[in-house]
């Protein structure tokens, strides 16, 4: 992570002039100087030796060496500067997890050649290492899961057998909650990676958005009406063309968090409306907020910040919100309110 926010932070502070840029006037500085030493050492002659009335030519010479100097320093520094510029927007999109770049340069600079073949080498390299390791993880994920459904059907088959005491219940509601846990985090971790490969068809079709929100709210109700919460809700009526299953995702995720992060008989309020031309939705709770540290991380696989929550979760619910969204244009971002507990804000692009 380290790597990539240095990168984002050159990218922010991208030099006021160019490599190609910088290099003209470095030689129209220095060719400039040597005008001006002309111009002072023909004055110092002619102050000198008056009999000598004029030095040939020095003024002429050095302007026209001037333009043949910026001509020159262009032709050479584009030859340079275009590989690095193409070679630093490479990098950038390698920090920002794509592999999938290859340069090309006809460049007659070994350096240069050498530069963009090791580049290359090395998105070929991170490619093939990552196709392993998503395989790897897919196929684990894959085959987790018809055992883990296994050990949940047959604990909730003993949940209902006669003849089990108060202890041997607990026991089995313990195992039935970590299978639970084990499936939900199976079943993430499944989900994150086919969209990373983007494996996920991507079929779309119109649907009432503020509908799926209701529904969500409504499946969650046991979880919200055990922690007392009041929903405060006004959706717009919105018609969405969309992946409808991976949208669910999202609300369930987010309306999740704001139930698992209130307080007990806290307010979330939630809203879906229309603004030029975007679809808005927002979540607001009243629980602890997030510290500085968790606003820079709650997107990243796998983070908790408040590890109260830990048995709650794993860590991926955000992560998967962000890649959903990133996937159908739209963006999420988090803040906290001025008095208490943080919003979500969610904004789509295309209807
Ligand atoms: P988890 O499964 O732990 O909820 P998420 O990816 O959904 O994982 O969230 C990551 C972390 O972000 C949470 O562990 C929590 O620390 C923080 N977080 C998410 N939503 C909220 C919220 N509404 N209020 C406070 N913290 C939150």
């Amino acid at each position: 992570m380290k790597g990539r926010d240095t990168f984002k932070k050159l990218r922010e502070q991208r030099s006021r002039f160019s490599l190609h840029t910088q290099f003209t006037m470095l030689i129209a500085g220095v060719v400039l100087i040597s005008i001006l030493s002309a111009f002072g050492m023909t004055f110092l002659f002619e102050w000198w030796f008056p009999i000598f009335t004029k030095i040939p030519r020095l003024l002429e010479i050095n302007i026209l060496s001037l333009i043949v100097a910026v001509i020159v320093a262009r032709i050479v520094t584009r030859l340079i500067s275009d590989p690095i510029q193409e070679l630093r927007d490479g990098m950038l999109k390698v920090s920002d997890g794509n592999f999938d770049v290859q340069l090309e340069t006809d460049s007659s600079f070994k350096e240069i050649q050498e530069l963009i073949t090791g580049f290359n080498m090395m998105t070929h390299e991170l490619q093939s290492t990552e196709i392993l390791q998503t395989d790897f993880v897919s196929n684990v994920s894959h085959e987790f899961k018809t055992p883990i459904n296994a050990i949940e059907g047959y604990t909730t088959l003993l949940q209902n057998a006669e003849n089990i005491d108060g202890t041997e219940s607990d026991y089995i509601e313990k195992i039935l909650l970590n299978t639970r846990r084990l499936s939900s985090l199976v079943s993430n971790i499944l989900l994150l990676s086919k969209i990373e490969n983007q494996s996920i068809p991507a079929h779309k079709e119109t649907y009432r958005l503020d509908e799926q929100i209701r529904e969500v709210i409504l499946a969650l109700e046991s979880a919200w009406e055990q922690k007392e919460i009041d929903f405060d809700v006004d959706l717009e009526e919105i018609h969405y063309f969309g992946n409808e299953n991976l949208m669910y995702h999202v609300w369930m995720n987010l309306i999740g968090n704001a139930i698992k992060f209130s307080p007990q008989a806290g307010i979330v309020k939630v809203r879906l409306f229309e603004k030029e031309n975007k679809i808005h939705f927002f979540i607001e709770d009243e629980g602890a907020g997030l510290s500085e540290e968790a606003k820079k991380h709650i997107f990243d696989k796998f983070y908790q910040a408040d590890t109260s929550h830990k048995q709650e979760g794993n860590g991926l619910g955000l992560a998967l919100v962000k890649r959903i969204l990133a996937m159908t244009g739209g963006e999420v971002f988090a803040e906290n309110l001025p008095v208490k507990g943080c919003r979500f804000t969610v904004i789509l692009g295309t209807k």
